[in-house]
């Protein structure tokens, strides 16, 4: 469980299970809010609709996650990870999800790496055996994680011997997309679609204004206070940080966001990076990429790529963000908060 579930609570507070808001043309619709674990994090959600469609929500994501778990032995994944062959068919899902996550390993230069499976797997970070693995074991498993040997043609995927998945850096933003997608085709005018901490916006809250987001305050272990409040409609809001998933040894914190050039947790100077786009999974895929790939970096991939914004808070508490948010997000620190221009 992330200790982070809390966080947007605070928005959430006043709307009680079910409440009666008009909609467009006079129409009441019910407003339904529902909390459930799933994707090993605490899923909200809250919008403007029917219980169907908060049923249809959990469906979608439990659907997923058995598809794409890599510990639940009957998910697809955990077969493709287990397969006796190198050479196997997947699901139209897993093959999309794929293909997505691939398209940002290629233009971060493999920040994102989908192979690194064997590399979090020597850290404990999916089994809770946590450890710091040796410079050998990992010297050895580095060779298995090279994202470009990944052949996927259609639904045929070829993956050479060692070789396994992991979609925890993309996955929840590929259902915040799934679950926009079908809310959209219902017609939900209004809804905030929360997976510890891959947010997702329809429309305007209940007032009838933009929804306001907040973004956590790394070093606030209660989660109540923010970095900064971010005014969102129709766009994913994804954070990617160090403080989300760790362990201490030694006096030394390890995260769960590795660097694949050297197997070990990023050490990028960054705390937290934040992207904001109308696609949810290429927020979550971008918000761990540009974790690993630092500030410089991270600006320099911005003003080549564009088409997202994103926030960066550095470990010196200083924030950094796109131009294309001035006016729509409110840093809150005291500590320097620096534009980033194109
Ligand atoms: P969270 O799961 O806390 O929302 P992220 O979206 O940043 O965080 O994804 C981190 C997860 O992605 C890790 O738990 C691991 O499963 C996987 N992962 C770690 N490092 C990478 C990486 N460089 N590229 C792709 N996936 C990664
Ligand atoms: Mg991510």
């Amino acid at each position: 469980m992330e200790k982070n579930h809390m966080r947007y609570l605070g928005f959430l507070l006043g709307i009680s299970a079910v409440l009666f808001v008009m909609a467009g043309c006079g129409i009441s619709r019910e407003y339904q809010e529902k909390q459930f674990l799933a994707m090993d994090t605490l899923i909200s959600v809250a919008l403007s609709g029917t219980e169907e469609d908060v049923q249809q929500i959990q469906t979608i994501i439990n659907e997923l996650e058995n598809k794409v778990s890599t510990t639940n032995q009957s998910s697809e994944l955990y077969q493709i990870n287990h397969r006796t062959t190198d050479t196997v068919m997947v699901s139209d899902t897993v093959a999309q999800l794929l293909q997505e996550e691939l398209e940002i390993s290629e233009t971060t230069n493999g920040a994102l790496n989908p192979a690194l499976y064997p590399i979090s797997l020597a850290w404990g970070f999916t089994t809770e055996n946590k450890r710091v693995p040796s410079e050998q074991e990992l010297a050895e498993l580095l060779p298995k994680t090279d994202w470009r040997q990944i052949q996927l043609s259609g639904n045929q995927l070829t993956l050479m011997n060692g070789m396994e998945l992991d979609f925890g850096a993309t996955a929840k933003g590929f259902a915040s997309d799934l679950c926009a997608a079908y809310l959209k085709e219902q017609d939900v005018e209004s809804a905030l679609l929360d997976f510890g901490g891959n947010v997702y916006t329809i429309g305007d809250n209940k007032e009838g204004k933009k929804w306001r987001i907040g973004i956590r305050d790394p070093w606030d272990e209660t989660a109540q206070n923010f970095a900064g409040v971010l005014e969102d409609t129709n766009e994913a809001v994804v954070t990617s940080g160090n403080y989300e998933r760790y362990f201490e040894q030694d006096g030394i914190r390890y995260h769960h966001i590795m660097d694949g050039t050297t197997g070990m947790p990023a050490q990028s100077g960054l705390v937290s990076v934040t992207v904001i786009s109308e696609s949810g999974v290429k927020a979550d895929g971008l918000s761990t990429a540009l974790f690993v790939m630092g500030l410089e970096q991270g600006i320099e991939y911005w003003r080549q790529h564009g088409g997202f914004e994103v926030i960066f808070i550095t470990e010196n508490g200083e924030q950094y963000y796109t131009e294309g948010l001035i006016g729509r997000y409110e840093p809150s620190s005291e500590k320097k908060a620096e534009v980033i221009d194109r």
